[in-house]
């Protein structure tokens, strides 16, 4: 009778904790990620980093996180100019674009702690549409004179940015010391969520990606299920390039400031 009870209540157990623990799965579904439960602060805090400068730093206040750089590269490039340790020359037949000097800002990027999916997609814009792991902003497939062209992208560097009229130095494209084809984690857009170069973590290049460019899945930053970025796939236009960014933030922007 005694053994009776205990197996009635050794089932009933099982029972309570296979509930629990199928509740548990439940709430890391894509459904419950895109409603802003996960948290990005322990990512953002590990990966923001630039040795270079000592530019960049991540204060967390609650709801938001606020990144603050320099916005200066912590990798050689032309743009540093000749005759600096971290000069190198362009690539092939690319030059200097009229701003052929960089420098330093006091950038502030706000994300939210919990990044979630907003109810209408707003478009990126020109500036900064995001912050890469050293501080320096991402820029999507536009220009002030409208989307990127060839004058543009002549003036890129190897690794797909250069300084624009206010010589604000910024990536657009994917390039050395950043993601070449692959899953390296580049930085977050102004709305939280994470920018991952062409491929997924498991060497495949994702197929399901939305018309923003991003899709709900693991990473190797995010055991749970995330929505996250991927540099553009589709070369852009005669360019050779991959563009980071197009089309609009899947969640509510924060600010950037200067
Ligand atoms: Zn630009
Ligand atoms: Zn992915």
């Amino acid at each position: 009778m005694l053994i009776n009870l205990y197996l009635v209540c050794g089932v009933a157990l099982v029972m309570l904790l296979s509930c629990n623990s199928s509740n548990n799965t439940d709430s890391s579904t894509p459904t419950d990620i895109l409603q802003g439960t996960v948290d990005v602060t322990s990512v953002v805090q590990a990966n923001f980093i630039n040795e270079y400068t000592e530019g960049v730093n991540v204060a967390v206040n609650g709801d938001y996180i606020s990144i603050s750089s320099s916005g200066l590269p912590d990798h050689k490039t032309p743009y540093w100019g000749e005759g600096h340790e971290m000069f190198e020359d362009f690539l092939g037949v690319n030059h200097a674009n009229m701003n052929t000097t960089m420098i330093a800002f006091n950038y502030v990027m706000t994300i939210p702690t919990y990044p979630k999916e907003a109810s209408v997609k707003e478009q990126t814009d020109l500036g900064a549409v995001g912050m890469a792991l050293n501080g320096v902003p991402l820029y999507n497939d536009y220009e002030g004179g409208g989307v990127l062209e060839e004058n543009a992208w002549s003036t890129f560097d190897a690794s797909g940015a250069h300084p624009g009229p206010n010589e604000d130095y910024h990536y657009h494209c994917e390039g050395t010391y950043l993601t070449v084809d692959d899953s390296n984690l580049i930085g977050f857009l102004r709305d939280g969520f994470p920018v991952y170069g062409r491929k997924d973590m498991d060497g495949s290049y994702p197929e399901n990606l939305d018309e923003n460019g991003g899709h709900v899945g693991v990473t190797s930053h995010f055991s749970d299920v995330i929505y996250h970025y991927h540099v553009s796939n589709d070369v852009y236009s005669t360019s050779g390039l991959y563009v980071i960014k197009s089309g609009a933030f899947h969640g509510t922007k924060g600010t950037f400031t200067q």
